[in-house]
């Protein structure tokens, strides 16, 4: 037996953005695995959790997916107000939802709330509209991690998530 029990601390953990970059599929990869082709618009449950081992800590993630309310900006702040991390995603495909990833970081950026940008759907490389090095100085510019994910391949989800984990603040 190894000594003492991991700390256990829990967040909240939105995720914000254009419709349909992703943003469900991903919660859903991320939190059973899985990726449906043919995603419901609006996933059941008001949320899902999904647990991150560290190496001394465990961080359980109580994650929102809404049904798009977020996108009414009226309706925003109620949605991501005490959320630990917001991951703000965008499709790589679509230079419309970067710009709209940005707007995102511009209204977090001044709040406790740790930002990720996500460029999702890095599977469809071939027909990629936002240059990956132009995104990553951005990201850098604005001192928030930056990731291209794939909730299709799986590719970097559960990287991303672990990597929010690693930089969240951690009282005890
Ligand atoms: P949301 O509106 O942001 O929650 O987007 P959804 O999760 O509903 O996904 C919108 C559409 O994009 C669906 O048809 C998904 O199958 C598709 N999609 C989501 N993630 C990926 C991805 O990583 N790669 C590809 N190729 N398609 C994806």
């Amino acid at each position: 037996a190894s000594g003492t029990p991991p700390r256990v601390f829990h967040f909240k953990l939105v995720l914000l953005g254009d419709a349909s970059v992703g943003k469900s599929c991903l919660v859903v990869r991320f939190a059973k695995g899985e990726f449906y082709e043919y995603q419901e618009p609006t996933i059941g449950a008001a949320f899902m959790t999904q647990t991150v081992s560290l190496s001394t800590e465990v961080v359980k993630y109580e994650i929102w997916d809404t049904a798009g309310q977020e996108r009414y900006k009226s309706l925003a702040p109620m949605y991501y107000r005490g959320a630990a991390a917001a991951v703000i995603v965008f499709d790589i495909t679509s230079r419309e939802s970067f710009d709209a990833a940005k707007s995102w970081v511009a209204e977090l950026q001044n709040t406790d709330t740790l930002i990720a940008l996500a460029g999702n759907k890095s599977d469809l490389e071939a027909s990629r509209a936002v240059d990956k090095e132009m995104a990553k100085n951005y990201a850098d510019q604005m001192g928030i991690l930056y990731m291209e994910t794939s909730a299709k391949s799986g590719q970097n989800v559960n990287e991303l998530f672990h990597e929010i984990a690693v930089r969240l603040p951690k009282q005890s």
